[in-house]
């Protein structure tokens, strides 16, 4: 049987980091030597590579050039390989997912990323399981055929995925909940792609299927995105100031509930003459779970006549990507909306 290429990126974060016998704190190891130190990873029917991003980081620190590289490095070596784990740190691994995902569009791979709260060193470390379980997500998958038939056919992931504490989720719809405990993500708005139990069960029905498979590369994302967080008593210098800024041109406005924003006259004023200035302002609630749903209720009714770009049931991490990623391309307003209401890679229902 052949053996599945993986290529194993590494980008900093705890996962990457050990802690030595008598050192207080964490430090990167060398990452070429990952294969002696998770030994296990050997027992798997596969051949894996490692290559790390120029200068490894705390997620925190990730920028738009970090994602750039993420994507050349995917993009030289798509061919040679059949899938790819991302390792990552925590914080920000919803962002990168989000990125990656309409950076590289139309996959006929998987891409895995995966983190820890604990370092592969750590005796407790979740690391190890991440790792192991990504790689074997990373290859093709057995499954029964479309016609319910009980004849196995192999399938592959073709999609940026997220896999922690045993779930597989779509990438661009995590969301970071947690950072004292292993479960710290959540896809409030879709369900896992796959469960790691005694058995890996994927969940096939849910998985993303991409129009075709001409993989496209994308190497530009446009900065000129602000997010206003509403919340009661915010004033209305502040409001008047971010829809106003004279550098973004996308502000997502994080809503209440189903999409609602207070209906106060000088509110919906201030946003006519932004709009009229030239923004595109888009409705994401800051509501986890569930959709905006603009016009329901009397407070969001306004925001319909002013076109205002619903988010439906998008994160605020892709909701922001996404912004960077359309704006990029220089769309005009009409089209702009129409592609943001629209799943590109399954952000969005
Ligand atoms: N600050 C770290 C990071 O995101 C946290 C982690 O990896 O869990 O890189």
């Amino acid at each position: 049987m052949n053996k599945s290429k993986i290529l194993l990126i590494y980008t900093g974060g705890t996962i990457g980091m050990i802690k030595e016998a008598g050192q207080p704190y964490l430090s990167p190891f060398n990452f070429e030597n990952i294969l002696d130190r998770v030994k296990e990873i050997n027992l798997l029917n596969c051949q894996l590579e490692t290559i790390s991003i120029n200068n490894p980081i705390d997620s925190s620190n990730i920028q738009i050039e970090n994602w750039i590289e993420l994507v050349e490095i995917i993009k030289t070596n798509y061919n040679s390989f059949d899938g790819f784990v991302i390792l990552h740190g925590t914080d920000t691994m919803s962002y990168t997912a989000s990125a990656l995902s309409f950076l590289i569009q139309n996959l006929t791979k998987p891409i895995i990323l995966t983190g820890s709260q604990l370092p592969l060193g750590d005796l407790r470390t979740d690391a190890k399981e991440h790792l192991i379980t990504s790689i074997q997500l990373a290859r093709p998958y057995h499954d029964f055929d479309n016609n319910g038939s009980s004849s196995k056919v192999t399938n592959v992931i073709k999609e940026v995925c997220l896999y922690f504490d045993n779930k597989l989720f779509r990438g661009n719809r995590t969301t970071k909940v947690n950072s004292d405990q292993f479960k710290a993500y959540a896809s409030f708005n879709y369900p896992e792609l796959a469960k790691s139990g005694v058995d890996l069960k994927i969940n096939s029905e849910d998985l993303y299927e991409p129009l075709n498979s001409n993989t496209i590369f994308h190497n530009k994302l446009d900065d000129r995105v602000s997010v206003i967080k509403l919340f009661p008593g915010i004033s209305k210098q502040i409001v008047k100031h971010m829809l106003f800024d004279s550098y973004s041109k996308v502000v997502i406005i994080e809503s209440y509930g189903s999409g609602n924003m207070f209906d106060f006259e000088w509110f919906i004023d201030e946003l006519k003459s932004s709009i009229k200035k030239g923004k595109y302002i888009i409705n994401v609630s800051q509501c986890p779970k569930g959709s905006v749903q603009m016009g329901k209720y009397e407070s969001s009714f306004k925001l319909v006549e002013l076109d205002i770009i619903s988010g439906k049931d998008i994160t605020l991490e892709s909701a922001i990507i996404k912004s960077m990623y359309l704006l990029s391309m220089k769309l005009d307003f009409k089209n702009f909306k129409e592609m943001f209401e629209l799943s590109i890679s399954g952000e969005i229902s």
